[in-house]
């Protein structure tokens, strides 16, 4: 069973890991964006971390929806509303419970990325974070680890594909041959449950 400690250190973990590779988030951005990523989500799991610690919520549920809210209101780009969502509408299928099972967590993040693809439009294949998403969550039943290697797959597999969502598609077919930002972020993510629950 997963309680609030797991996902406080599920977001914990993902801050040090974005931490940690903000430079390469910001290079990814580069070529195909606008050389922001590191710094946004940075700034973002920086105030998640701070939130938790100040306001303590007491169930997994809470602790998701309380950490999406702070990364829409901290991140202005759009992978603040998009990663809020995600969280968030996390959160609220977990509900109120004090531990959910690793199937529960399974079924609510499938709520949770089915609810950015509702916000942003993007399908996989779209090279956006939901090429990393999607695949993770497929991989979820067998182990976090398995999902992790899933995102990890999924993220190199956005090298190859043209953009059709969010700032990079302005580039068209000069998008080709870069790795997304936010799929690339979003395997920090998932990753970041394996150290959560070690
Ligand atoms: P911005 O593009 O506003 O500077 P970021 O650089 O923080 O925001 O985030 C860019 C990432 O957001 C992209 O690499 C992509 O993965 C993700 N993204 C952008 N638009 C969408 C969308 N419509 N649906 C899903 N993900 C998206
Ligand atoms: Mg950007
Ligand atoms: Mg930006």
């Amino acid at each position: 069973m997963l309680d609030a400690d797991f996902f406080r250190r599920w977001m914990t973990a993902t801050a040090a890991s974005v931490d940690r590779e903000a430079q390469r988030l910001t290079e990814l951005d580069s070529p195909i964006g606008d050389a922001d990523h590191g710094s946004n989500l940075q700034r973002g799991f920086t105030a998640v971390v701070n939130v938790l610690e100040k306001d303590a919520p007491d169930t997994p549920g809470a602790v998701l929806t309380l950490a999406g809210r702070q990364l829409i209101s901290t991140v202005g780009g759009a992978s603040g509303p998009l990663y809020g969502t995600l969280l968030r509408r996390t959160g609220k299928a977990l509900g109120d419970a004090a531990e959910v099972s690793e199937d529960q967590f399974t079924d609510a993040l499938r709520a949770g990325v089915d609810a950015v693809m509702a916000l942003g439009g993007a399908a996989p294949g779209d090279k956006t974070m939901i090429d990393a998403l999607v695949p993770a969550v497929d991989a979820l039943a067998d182990s976090f680890a398995a999902a992790a290697t899933a995102a990890e797959e999924g993220a190199a597999a956005t090298i190859p594909l043209q953009a059709r969502k969010g700032r990079a598609s302005y580039l068209g077919e000069r998008s080709i041959g870069h790795q997304d930002p936010g799929a690339t972020s979003s395997s920090l993510l998932i990753a970041a449950l394996v150290e959560a629950s070690g």
